[in-house]
């Protein structure tokens, strides 16, 4: 099969997939360390889907009133469900101050007090003093925030040499006899052109796979392509049962209105004008955790209190805010509510609906990034070479639930975490030991039998099926019967996936074949996430079981590792959440999760 692709081959210490904002940081941090570094991105870097992020990035600054890290951290860990591991939340929270007053140097043009500090917004689960008061910790460029962080880090990415690789498609990861990561194989989408990038370090920043919904806030881009080509590779993935649900995706379009809105004092109705969330959640109200808000408005609308002509969303409301606060810290609101919802936000309330949003899963690795084995839930086993961060990764921060926020800010941590780690542990320009002959073959033979993939069945309309079947089976609310028909639905939209056709063979700007690949990935994430949310009997954070309403800690305080081989055959197994930290903070004892 080599011999039908000719390969070029290019030689880096460290090789990066993905230019968002997790990839972009860990990229320029490398390249400041003298590390030999490139960036492979199948989107131009500002293209990423970081750039949609609109509320903010938390950090216990106290610009705007008294505020600890620690409380940070305590809201993490609640927000999680108690299924984060404490000493990488204790890491990112503590290291959050440095981080964003870092983004602040390099030119991320934040929102300022008129003092000139950076200001912040409140956001849901985010409080002082261990859940009391409500925190003020969202630093924010306006509704803009993952736009000004990518072109910032972009820039600082060409200031320091990083070498990008623009509109290459990481097809699969290499590996050598002992199972160490020594690669990844691209394919050029303009002129169709294999590309072997050798490395002592591959970092995996390809986001999440939001796409495997129907509705979702996610670009076009978010197909979990390193999730995908790490099943691929044999090793595990976890927690991928726990999916977000973000509560204000625009009904009808699915973007993103930002819970910054909520923070900015905006709030949901039912169709009796009542703000229902003051009965779920008597103390945070609209800014409960997102988990909490989503399953408050699926419950209104099934109890028959939803609005419009079939009573199937919620309104939100910001008109009482006015049209200064609204075009000073919402413009970008203002205007997606216009184009996608045809409202004036400054007169009517916006029609919303829970729109999946997040995915908490990933590549399972420690706060240094480094991806993990875990044979036998061992968590220290590491698999030499290979590295990921960002949502593609699980490490673990935000457990069964993010707090929204906690994801910028984990980009931008563990990116930096990664560089540092890569710096310290790596000599630069270190000479590439031999690959086997055969180490790109099972590549190769993937990609070449789905580039002439001539069955019946085109890409497009197995994609819907398999976005239909998530959408309505996997969902906000879930029972052990829905989910086992939504398997045996998934299961048979996968079967007909080896029944595809690519119409197009050429390799140049193969937009059909592009769209399988991304199918191929979007499948197995689909299917490790509904057989993870039957296998877990209980209900934790965003995995609400009607079945099993309550949080078992006897027996789910644990990670999900899945592993599909290639027969898609599921094995599962687990690994304990660390509820223990460095000791700067202490562990967040286990209670039950009440706002
Ligand atoms: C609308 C919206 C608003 C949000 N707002 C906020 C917010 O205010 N605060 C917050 O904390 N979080 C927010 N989030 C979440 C947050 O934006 C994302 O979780 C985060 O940006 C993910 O960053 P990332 O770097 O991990 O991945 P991405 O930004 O998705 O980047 C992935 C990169 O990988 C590349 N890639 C993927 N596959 C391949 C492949 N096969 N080959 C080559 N390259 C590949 C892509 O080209 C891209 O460069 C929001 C999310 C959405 C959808």
């Amino acid at each position: 099969m080599a011999n039908a692709y000719p390969i070029e081959e290019h030689r880096f210490d460290v090789v990066v997939v993905g230019a968002g904002g997790a990839g972009l940081r860990a990229t320029f941090g490398m390249a400041a360390a003298g590390l030999n570094t490139a960036c492979i991105t199948k989107v131009f870097p500002t293209l990423s889907h970081t750039v949609a992020a609109q509320g903010g990035m938390s950090a216990a600054l106290g610009n705007m009133g008294e505020d600890d890290w620690r409380w940070h951290m305590y809201d993490t860990v609640k927000g999680s469900d108690w299924l984060g591991d404490q000493d990488a939340i204790e890491y990112m929270c503590r290291e959050a101050i440095p981080a964003v007053i870092e983004l602040e140097h390099y030119g991320v043009p934040f929102s300022r007090l008129e003092n000139g500090r950076i200001y912040q917004r409140p956001f849901g689960g985010m409080t002082t003093h261990f859940g009391e008061g409500t925190a003020q910790r969202t630093c924010a460029a306006a509704d803009r925030t993952g736009h000004a962080i990518l072109h910032t880090l972009y820039q600082q990415s060409l200031k320091h040499d990083a070498n990008f690789f623009v509109e290459y498609f990481a097809l699969d990861l290499i590996f050598d006899d002992e199972g160490a990561c020594r690669g990844v194989l691209a394919w050029k989408l303009d002129d169709g052109t294999l590309h072997l990038f050798r490395a002592h370090q591959v970092v995996l920043a390809t986001g999440g796979y939001g796409r495997a919904y129907f509705s979702c806030t996610s670009a076009h881009t978010c197909t979990g392509d390193g999730t995908g080509m790490v099943l691929r590779a044999g090793l595990p993935c976890e927690d991928m049962e726990f999916i977000q649900f973000h509560p204000t995706g625009i009904y009808g379009a699915g973007c993103l209105i930002t819970e910054g809105c909520r923070g900015e004092g905006g709030y949901l109705t039912n169709a009796n004008g009542e703000r229902f969330m003051e009965r779920y959640a008597p103390n945070a109200k609209d800014l409960a955790s997102r988990d909490v808000v989503s399953r408050s408005m699926t419950i209104e609308i099934r109890e028959g209190r939803g609005v419009g002509k079939e009573k199937d969303h919620i309104f939100l409301h910001l008109e009482h805010l006015g049209a200064g606060v609204i075009q000073e810290r919402l413009p970008g609101i203002a205007e997606s509510a216009k184009i996608f919802a045809g409202v004036d936000v400054t007169r009517e309330p916006i029609p919303v609906l829970p729109t999946v949003h997040y995915n908490m899963g990933g590549i399972p690795t420690n706060y240094h990034g480094q991806a993990r084995r875990a044979r036998n839930g061992d968590a220290n086993d590491l698999v030499p070479g290979l590295m990921s961060i960002g949502e593609a990764a699980s490490v673990s921060v935000h457990g069964a639930n993010r707090l929204g926020s906690n994801s910028l800010l984990d980009i931008v941590v563990f990116g930096r975490a990664a560089a540092e780690h890569c710096a310290k542990t790596m000599q630069p320009a270190a000479p590439h030991p031999r690959l086997g002959a055969d180490a790109l073959e099972r590549c190769l033979t993937r990609f070449d039998r789905l580039r002439h993939a001539n069955g019946k069945e085109p890409t497009a309309a197995v994609r819907l099926r398999m976005q239909k079947v998530m959408q309505s089976y996997a969902t906000v609310f879930r029972t052990g019967e829905t989910l086992r028909e939504g398997i045996v639905k998934l299961r048979e939209v996968r079967q007909s996936f080896k029944d595809i056709r690519v119409s197009d063979r050429s390799l140049i700007w193969n937009t059909d074949l592009l769209e399988t690949l991304e199918l191929d990935n979007l499948l197995v994430n689909a299917l490790v996430s509904i057989e993870g949310a039957a296998n877990r009997t209980e209900s934790r954070g965003a995995h609400a079981r009607e079945d099993y309403p309550n949080r078992d800690d006897n027996n789910w305080l644990k990670h999900t590792l899945v592993w599909l081989d290639d027969k898609d055959n599921i094995r599962f197994d687990y690994r304990p959440v660390h509820l223990f930290t460095s000791g700067e903070a202490d562990p967040v004892p286990l209670k039950a999760r009440v706002y």
